[in-house]
């Protein structure tokens, strides 16, 4: 069964509140990768894999009826507690990466240890997460591996923090669902359909609610799951109750050792009478230590699915090496999840990792952003819409151009270092802010980073001996000069909104929906239509995880009439798009900036044509 056979028997069961399907064209394989490059083997313009379930205008929810999760949603380092105290989360416990010994239950083998230790420094301290849990476990020095769990039911295959938590769990995992419609939807679409019955997921991915929400939905469509977390800091401790008591295998805590960590997805994978036959990974670190210690386990398993850009990578080496021995899906590649991660998510979690951790008042401030990529523009059209006077730096005359057109000025960093408030950079390269440019930054001035890894501000050159360092908060350091002039850096330099802010639920809900249908797209596929290869989603899966979002907003999606699509050259039910289209106004300007200058081109040949 695949995922359009699925899709259109989901779409069978009539919902007043869920859009209808109809319509569910044959589909064609997932596009390989293995070059790392998206150019699709199979044109999906023409056929997609996943059958388009268009969303009916009649059968939409009113935006007004969906509850709204509760405004005081709180998370990251400092907290919230319920008498409206704030509190500060125990310092994070530094990992040590290389040749540490690690001594549990299943001990992995020396060339593994090294390897795995490497592995954790790359993924599971620098991926993306809505860390943010309310519990505080300072109180519980006990280490989660040295306690008899057991939840109401007398399951004790477990292990998390404190099983008392559940409840409160709980009515997180309540408040995710608000923000989660297309789960939801897929839940109650898959009522008597199990499209995932026989299924058993192993997952590694950051453990809160939103990932509860998906876990719990797996659930519903069939799958059992065990599950450990891909980042030692990012687990909700009350989330894991919740899905501990609601009888998941979860095995993670905030605040792992090294060693926890893979002794944690050592329990997930290695159980007496139990295999997994699909992996859901982010990070990659899971699916390496299933290639390192239980190679045999691939003979059984049916495909994986990767969520983030590292994992990712790992999977096209493997693949390159000839050493990939089952389809994997790269869902971070997906249209959907870059454009909501990158652009609307930043949006939003660079005020929400700024206000956090500064309290810091935006209207009026000069702000710098470095870099005018898509996390660039998120945050210089937050930063323009709170009143902050926004410059932007960039290398890329295209980006600097849009820029300019956006309504920010393009400046050198030097030009404008003295005088700014805040700094953030976002452009995924080295040494962007360097100790000159941290010399000559006036007093007070905010510095921070949105890039993927903490290179891009050089907060070693920090580290000399006539600077002080003051932690003020949990992820808040004053760097102070000789002369008293001190900037604000925020969480080392590391990614902002991993670190000291929520990630918008609804941003997730984009990505776990197109995890769980990549998951039902592998599991059911025929034999022999993936290979051991690397597949990007098909544009009809992006546009059908689209559509199962649109009724949050009372969206009213218009439908091609039959003379629009024959004149357009489009099915009516999609894909609408090519595979190379990817929504930015960036390639749209490429495709003119090459049409002018072969425009320009071709009047000189004309003229010297004519001339001579
Ligand atoms: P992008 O490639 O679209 O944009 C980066 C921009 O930076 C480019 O336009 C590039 O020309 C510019 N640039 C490169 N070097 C520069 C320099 N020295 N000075 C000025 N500009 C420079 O990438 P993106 O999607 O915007 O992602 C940027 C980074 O943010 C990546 O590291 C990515 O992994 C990360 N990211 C973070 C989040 C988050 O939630 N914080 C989400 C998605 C991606």
């Amino acid at each position: 069964m695949s995922v359009q056979v699925v899709a259109a028997k989901m779409a069978e069961v009539d919902l007043k509140d869920v859009p209808t399907g109809k319509d569910l064209p044959a589909g064609s394989p997932m596009t390989p990768t293995s070059d790392g490059k998206k150019i699709p083997r199979n044109d999906q313009h023409e056929a997609g894999t996943l059958g388009l379930l268009t969303p009916n205008p009649a059968k939409m929810p009113q935006a007004s009826a969906m509850k709204r999760p509760d405004p005081q949603q709180n998370g990251g380092e400092a907290f919230v507690n319920r008498d409206g105290t704030v509190a500060e989360a125990p310092r994070m416990k530094k990992i040590q990466f290389a040749d540490q010994k690690q001594e549990f239950n299943k001990r992995p083998s020396k060339i593994g240890r090294r390897s795995l230790s490497r592995s954790i420094s790359q993924s599971s301290t620098d991926s993306y997460s809505s860390a943010a849990s309310y519990t505080d476990s300072s109180d519980d020095e006990t280490s989660p591996r040295d306690k008899q769990q057991k939840n109401s039911k007398g399951n004790g295959d477990f292990c998390i923090k404190n099983i008392k938590q559940a409840d409160f769990g709980r009515r997180e995992i309540e408040i995710a669902e608000q923000e989660m419609p297309a789960l939801m939807a897929l839940r109650k679409r898959a009522q008597g359909e199990k499209p995932l019955a026989g299924a058993k997921v192993v997952g590694c991915t950051h453990i809160t609610a939103q990932t509860a929400v998906l876990m719990e939905t797996l659930s519903a469509l069939g799958a059992q799951c065990r599950w450990a977390a891909c980042n030692i800091y990012s687990t909700q401790n009350e989330v894991a109750a919740a899905l501990a008591e609601g009888g998941f295998s979860v095995f993670a805590w905030k605040g792992e050792s090294e060693d926890d960590f893979w002794w944690c997805i050592d329990r997930c994978v290695n159980v007496e009478g139990w295999q997994p036959n699909m992996i859901l990974d982010d990070g990659g670190d899971l699916t390496h230590w299933i290639y390192k210690k239980y190679p045999n386990m691939f003979k059984k398993i049916k495909g994986i699915v990767e969520e983030s850009v590292t994992g990712v990578h790992r999977l096209y080496q493997l693949s390159k090496a000839g050493k990939l021995c089952v389809p994997a899906m790269n869902v971070n590649d997906s249209v959907t999840k870059q454009k909501f991660d990158n652009l609307y998510c930043c949006r939003e979690s660079i005020l929400d990792g700024l206000k956090r951790t500064t309290d810091v008042m935006f209207g009026g401030k000069q702000v710098v952003v470095c870099g005018y990529g898509e996390v660039g523009k998120g945050c210089c059209a937050a930063l323009k819409a709170m009143g902050s006077i926004v410059y932007v730096t960039e290398i890329d005359p295209i980006c600097a151009l849009q820029a300019c057109m956006d309504g920010f000025r393009l400046v050198k960093l030097n030009e404008v270092i003295r005088q700014v408030d805040i700094v953030i950079t976002c452009t995924g390269n080295k040494n962007v802010v360097v100790r000159e440019n941290l010399d000559r930054m006036k007093n007070s001035c905010i510095v921070c980073n949105m890039g993927h890894s903490n290179t891009e501000i050089d907060v070693a050159s920090l580290r000399t001996p006539e600077l002080t360092w003051e932690r003020v908060r949990s992820q808040v350091d004053h760097v102070i000069w000789p002369d008293g002039k001190r900037i604000v850096l925020l969480a080392e330099g590391r990614l902002l909104n991993l670190s000291c802010s929520t990630v918008p639920t609804f941003v997730l809900s984009i990505t776990a929906t197109t995890q769980a249908l990549a998951l039902i797209e592998l599991y059911n596929a025929p034999e022999g239509r993936y290979k051991q290869d690397v597949y990007l989603l098909p544009k009809k899966m992006d546009e059908y995880v689209a559509s199962l979002h649109l009724p949050t907003f009372d969206a009213h999606l218009t439908e091609l009439s039959d003379e629009q699509a024959k004149y357009l050259g489009l099915n009516k039910n999609g894909p609408f798009k090519p595979n190379y289209y990817r929504y930015v106004w960036k390639q749209q300007l490429w495709v003119w900036t090459i049409n002018a200058k072969l425009g320009i081109y071709v009047q000189l040949y004309t003229y010297v044509f004519n001339n001579y």
